[in-house]
């Protein structure tokens, strides 16, 4: 039987205006790094997907050593305005991996739902692994440029070469693009761009339910709902779409919508609760 493990990898603050944008174009990212209001605290969620043909995990979480001084670069504004973390070491993916019961070293597979610093921050644990990223996020997080974009790709590992993926186009309905990662096509990885332009999502049937695995397609259930983007995301326009085709999916199915930073997720994934769309 197919089973989620939701391992939590820390916590992290960030601008209220990052979590929902205030404003359009370059008001919107302005607040989303200099709003004076900072987010509640926000879980680090990865997670684990328990399935007969092996382990799949989903993103690493953030490292303990980015608590440390000079672990981001430090010309970069967000890592000193716009972001403060709390990872102890015991919260790192390779020790909560313990406390689920599993080993880091007998996860076969990891996908990425994207490269940003709270999702990759574990890759060290998973060095034998076949790792799964979007071909188009691979290339946007490469060089300056990619460390100018979010992305401390000066702190993974040397031997980080991961398989790309080369997913087809978005269009009326996220699954119609969607790739099987198992046999028996109950995993799955979608295309969900607009966060960053390489996103992806990981579906999950269960019981006729599909536990969507979705990095930060948004920060919280209700900003998907209300079709609102991050403040800080790269496409913006994107985003929105995604959302509504994630809405347009739960009207048809029953879907519980797991993200990464979501205090509510624990819950929705115990109690399957799933998204209530309107209309
Ligand atoms: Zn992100």
């Amino acid at each position: 039987m197919t089973k989620i493990h939701i391992l939590r990898t820390g916590s992290v603050w960030i601008k209220a205006a990052q979590v929902r944008a205030k404003g359009t174009g370059l008001a919107r990212t302005w607040n989303g790094l200099f709003d004076r209001e900072w987010s509640p605290e926000l879980p680090i969620f990865a997670y684990l997907i328990e399935h007969p043909e092996g382990l799949i995990l989903v993103d690493t979480g953030e490292t303990a050593r980015a608590m440390q001084k000079g672990y981001f670069p430090r010309w970069h504004p967000y890592y000193h305005v716009g972001l403060r973390f709390n990872v102890k070491p015991s919260d790192e993916i390779g020790p909560q991996l313990r406390l689920a019961g599993f080993d880091a070293a007998d996860v076969p597979t990891v996908v990425l739902t994207h490269l940003h610093t709270d999702h990759a921050g574990g890759l060290a644990y998973f060095g034998k692994a076949r790792m799964l990223v979007s071909a188009v996020e691979f290339k946007a997080a490469q060089g300056f440029a990619g460390r100018a974009a979010g992305y401390p790709n000066h702190q993974w590992p040397k031997d980080f070469a991961p398989e790309l993926l080369q997913l087809p186009p978005v269009g009326a309905d996220l699954m119609a693009a969607s790739v099987p990662l198992t046999k028996d096509g109950a995993v799955r990885v979608i295309a969900a761009p607009g966060h960053t332009r390489g996103h992806m999502a990981v579906s999950v049937d269960i019981d006729g339910i599909m536990f969507l695995i979705a990095g930060d397609v948004s920060y919280l259930e209700q900003t998907l709902l209300d079709g609102v983007p991050d403040g800080l995301g790269v496409d913006p326009a994107a985003q929105v779409k995604t959302h509504g085709l994630i809405r347009d999916m739960a009207r048809r199915r029953p879907l519980v919508y797991l993200n990464g930073h979501d205090p509510a997720c624990p819950q929705r994934l115990r109690e399957r609760q799933t998204l209530q769309v309107a209309g």
